[in-house]
């Protein structure tokens, strides 16, 4: 079958259409339509069938994928959409939001002269097409046990966790303060990246496995909330996939003005109206007719440039201190994003937020790289006498995300934590401080990948199952006098 493979030297690389720039902007639909059958299958005969394929070593999930793109060469589609949910919860999430260019694409080994195998836009089609013929069942456990676990958060961790304890038959129960599944993915991702119905027909089948969701059930020790305390008594044992919510702050003079908002509130308030709800604060936190400016160069900050975009912005400018080649978000993002129309300063940094009141500018300076030092990084400093003003009625401010102080909200000092606030683990393991309490995503690793997140909450999964049969055998043990 070897010949059906190795087309990468006669076939070009192709992607799924991509919708012109124009027809993106005026809607939150994904941009890329999807892959035809004969398409997908050609794409995926690209693939050489390494012997050693750096495109699954470089998976957080250790995805199989030379495997399962040449069953989607041979056109045996739920074949490869079985192997390919082997090992994820939610391909067709990582389909559509990995940053591939910096996993398995940009590691694949005909990157180099040829281009590399489009793997993400053939996962997402396997997927897509496993949904529409109904290959996708609930992973249905082969025997109940009565033992119990408690999640907390309903992000990619908790939820990956949570299948697959329910696989091996224990009573789950997911908390999540927000009334939706999803946490970042639900109220944080636009959904021209992710459609909202792909994460509501997730929440369906994980239900339908028996998962039990409580939804805007805050954990903590006010009024009104499910104390951690109560969760550990009531489970054998309890998972944290929290995630990090509290946003970066940006010390400069004017930080308090009107129109200067947080990302996660400006992407949650759009996202919110997606569901036809009205958020709160509407109109500051809406970019319609404004001068948008967002400080920062990661994803987040090229979800909030694409957004105010769509949102109808007369003018949106990103401001980076480093240069394109530095910045941490895919390059893939921002080529979308110069296409819909946002203006990049590089080697720019905010200086203070003007206005009487309200915003109405944003004094800048520029930037510039030193030399890289011994580790490579190269830092920045202000060029001075460099200002530069630009006109903005909404600041965003997109610098990422610290973890909250659980051990202080949930009133239990001795979960650890490390120096930056994530939850400390024993190494190489996702057990806490605290017995029988896990944790994994981005509470332990602060703010990463969602692929990253999944794999901790498998991994995690296999721990807590050796860690809930020990205590089952232990119970089960005769009393001795
Ligand atoms: Fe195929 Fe590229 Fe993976 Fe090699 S690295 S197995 S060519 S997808």
């Amino acid at each position: 079958m070897a010949e059906r493979m190795l087309q990468f030297v006669s076939l070009p690389q192709e992607m799924p259409e991509k919708r012109p720039a124009a027809e993106r902007r005026e809607d939150f639909g994904e941009i890329y339509r999807a892959f035809a059958v004969d398409h997908a299958e050609r794409q995926a005969s690209r693939c050489s069938q390494c012997g050693v394929p750096f495109c699954s070593i470089h998976c957080p999930l250790g995805n199989n994928i030379p495997d399962w793109l040449k069953l989607t060469a041979e056109d045996r589609l739920e074949e490869a959409y079985r192997l390919s949910a082997a090992t994820n919860t939610f391909p067709e999430i990582c389909g559509r939001i990995c940053p591939q260019d910096r996993l398995c694409e940009g590691n694949c080994v005909i990157e180099k002269g040829f281009e590399s195998v489009t793997i993400g836009a053939v996962e997402k089609f396997i997927t897509e097409t496993a949904f529409e013929k109904d290959w996708v069942k609930p992973r249905m456990p082969s025997r109940e046990r009565a033992q119990s676990v408690g999640i907390v958060g309903a992000g990619p961790a908790g939820l990956a966790a949570a299948e697959w304890l329910r696989a091996l038959g224990y009573q789950v129960h997911v908390y999540d303060r927000h009334d939706r599944i999803g946490g970042l993915m639900v109220y944080g991702i636009p959904s021209f990246k992710l459609e909202k119905d792909v994460l509501a027909r997730r929440h369906a089948l994980l239900a339908a496995q028996g998962i039990v969701f409580h939804l805007s059930t805050p954990i903590g020790s006010a009024a009104g909330e499910t104390s951690f305390e109560s969760l550990r008594e009531t489970h054998d044992a309890v998972f944290v996939g929290t995630g990090v919510y509290r946003s970066r702050e940006v010390s400069v003079p004017g930080s308090g003005l009107g129109g200067v908002v947080q990302a996660l509130a400006f992407l949650t308030a759009s996202n919110r109206r997606g569901y036809h709800e009205t958020p709160g604060e509407d109109a500051i936190l809406h970019a319609g007719d404004k001068h948008v400016v967002v400080i920062g160069g990661g994803d987040t900050a090229m979800d909030c440039v694409r957004t105010s975009i769509r949102q109808g912005a007369r003018k949106v400018t990103c401001l980076y201190r480093r240069d394109r080649a530095n910045m941490p978000g895919s390059i893939q993002e921002v080529k979308n994003a110069e296409e819909e129309g946002v203006e990049f300063a590089w080697l720019a940094a905010p200086e203070a937020f003007l206005g009487d009141g309200t915003v109405n500018a944003v004094r800048a300076h520029r930037m510039r790289l030193s030399l890289p030092d011994a580790s490579g990084r190269q830092s920045v400093e202000a060029v001075p006498d460099s200002s530069f003003t630009i006109e903005a009625d909404l600041v965003i401010k997109a610098l990422g995300f610290d973890p909250e102080d659980l051990p202080g909200t949930w009133d239990a000092p001795e979960l650890a934590v490390t120096r930056w606030g994530t939850l400390k683990v024993s190494p190489g393991r996702f057990e806490t401080s605290i017995p029988g309490v896990f944790a994994g995503g981005d509470i332990v690793r602060g703010a990463s990948l969602v692929v990253w997140a999944i794999r901790d909450g498998r991994e995690a999964a296999a721990e807590m199952h050796q860690f809930l049969s020990a205590k089952e055998s232990k119970s089960a043990e005769p009393a001795t006098q």
